[in-house]
């Protein structure tokens, strides 16, 4: 057990995880399907698990549905409670958990760091949303009759999530949530099952969370991930993935014996806007940092970059003198800034998209052959909007450059794609940014900064495309509980008939 500077000490490991929280115990799933979880890296098995099959899910919906009500009677401040613990746990466990980030997601030292920071500051937020839920008296135009508006837990809510970032954006539906005084049933992606799912699990499991309030269900979105949505416990299903899958998760919500609310965050095509009046040092300073963090696997990641003419040469000139020096290969070593992708398919659909982007006319002026799953940074100019590779998610260290003449052409240009995530303009008149920014049909916009941002008590989501509802502060108050009118008629009322 080693000892902090500051004298506490940093825990045991955790035990592997090779069983998953179920209805309130830890067991092997009951589908006869394994599932192997390796390092995108080097191939190394890093967990084997038992998935989950139908009966499995029924039993961590009745718990979930027989535990909220009294975790819903719960004190805010008895709710809240674990939640600061638990943001306490990950501060003793930080570098276990900046490990299994690198391990399991591919994630180079600086997002793994960063992702930590995002999650603990998840936890933070949730402690104070619990005393942040208010009902509201109403006016009333009927004698005698008094109004309340109150909200509640929605009860069950069935989270499914992503591998990108998996720690923390399981943690963005998970933790207000329950703090909320909500259950939650949740299914991570199977390339992440760890960071996405068992490892909040036992972080919230010692910072005292009652048993089966989380259970975790692994397996494959066609024989766990729909029979969630289908299944009648869940009043909310909040989904972070791509648009397809959203869109067909969306479609079963609707069909599902008793239909549901949805919270959708779903895939982006972010323009990165560069005016004729930028700074260009500073925006290819920061163009840099918001395409090939985690590989360009972001949601938020830069997907065009739109540069006018006026800037175009000095801004090209500097982005690939940066690009070219940027290093690529093993996560864990603390320089490298550019790791593996998550798996081979997305590998090869980068490189399918690559090939068709040069088919198309593009020029290719970094590329570059992948070792294993680590694709070296690619960046493609004369690009257009009519471009595959400017239509769909890059999800890839590939930077394309479009050039524009002037303000309303780079914002056409931003505007032209389905998605609505996040958007970035860059320029010395912060005014201008913002009229700009204003204009974008995104749902989130950066003035002069990159679009990797995600700041807790500011809203997150998309328009568009790329999902429905928010997430962070009051925004998720709004997605985790739901309105009831309550009247009381204290004297008798006159009835027409
Ligand atoms: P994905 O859509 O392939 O999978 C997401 C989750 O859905 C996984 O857990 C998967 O197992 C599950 N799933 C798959 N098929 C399903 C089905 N038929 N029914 C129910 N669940 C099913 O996405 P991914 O590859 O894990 O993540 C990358 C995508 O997620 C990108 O498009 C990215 O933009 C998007 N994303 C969005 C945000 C955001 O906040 N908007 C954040 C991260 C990732």
């Amino acid at each position: 057990v080693e000892r902090l500077p500051d004298g506490r000490f940093v825990p045991q490991a955790y035990p592997k995880f090779d069983l998953l929280p179920i209805a309130g115990l830890w067991r092997p799933g009951g589908s006869t399907k394994r599932l192997q979880d390796r390092n995108p890296y080097n191939g190394a098995i890093l967990v084997e698990l038992q998935q989950c099959d139908r009966a499995d899910l029924d039993l961590a919906c009745e718990e979930a549905a027989k535990r909220q009500p009294g975790w819903a009677g719960a004190l805010p401040a008895d709710r809240a409670a674990v939640m600061s613990r638990a943001a306490q746990v990950m501060e003793l466990r930080r570098e276990e958990i900046v490990t299994w980030l690198v391990q399991e997601s591919g994630s180079v030292r600086i997002k793994a760091e960063l992702e930590w920071q995002w999650a603990h500051d998840v936890f933070l937020e949730a402690a104070a949303l619990a005393h942040r839920v208010e009902g509201r008296l109403l006016p009333v135009d009927m004698p005698g009759k008094e109004s309340q508006a109150h909200r509640k837990p929605v009860g069950v809510v069935g989270v499914i999530g992503p591998w990108n970032w998996p720690l923390h954006l399981c943690l963005r539906s998970v933790s207000p949530a329950l703090v909320l005084g909500n259950a939650v049933v949740l299914k991570p992606s199977s390339d992440t099952p760890v960071t996405a799912g068992l490892l909040p699990a036992r972080i919230l499991e010692e910072a005292g969370l009652p048993a089966g309030l989380l259970s975790v269900l692994a397996g494959s979105g066609s024989e766990v991930g729909e029979p969630l949505v289908l299944h009648p416990a869940p009043r909310v299903i909040s989904f972070t993935g791509s648009t397809a899958v959203g869109r067909h998760v969306a479609r079963l919500a609707m069909e599902s014996p008793l239909i549901k609310r949805l919270e959708l965050e779903l895939g982006g095509n972010t323009p990165f806007v560069v005016l004729a009046d930028a700074d260009v040092e500073r925006a290819v300073d920061a163009a840099i940092f918001g395409k090939f963090l985690h590989q360009g696997q972001i949601c938020m990641a830069v997907n065009r970059f739109i540069v006018d003419d006026a800037v175009y040469d000095e801004f090209l000139g500097r982005f690939l003198d940066r690009v070219r020096r940027l290093k690529y290969g093993d996560p864990d070593m603390a320089d490298t800034l550019i790791g593996p992708l998550i798996n081979e398919s997305q590998l090869e659909k980068a490189r399918r998209r690559v090939r068709e982007t040069e088919q198309a006319g593009a020029r290719l002026a970094v590329g570059g052959e992948p070792q294993g799953l680590v694709l070296p940074p690619h960046v493609f100019t004369g690009v257009t909007n009519a471009m595959p590779a400017t239509r769909h998610e890059w999800f890839a260290p590939v930077a394309p450059i479009l050039r524009v003449a002037g303000e309303e052409d780079a914002l056409a240009s931003a505007n032209d794609t389905e998605y609505g995530l996040s958007g970035t303009v860059f320029t010395r008149d912060v005014e201008r940014g913002r009229r700009f920014a204003l204009r974008m049909q995104t749902g989130m916009a950066h003035v002069n900064d990159q679009p990797v941002n995600d700041l807790r008590f500011n809203p997150f989501g998309g328009e568009k495309n790329s999902g429905l509802g928010r997430f962070n502060g009051a925004w998720a108050i709004g997605a985790f509980t739901t309105d009831q009118w309550v009247s009381l008629q204290h004297e008798p009322r006159r009835y027409p008939f």
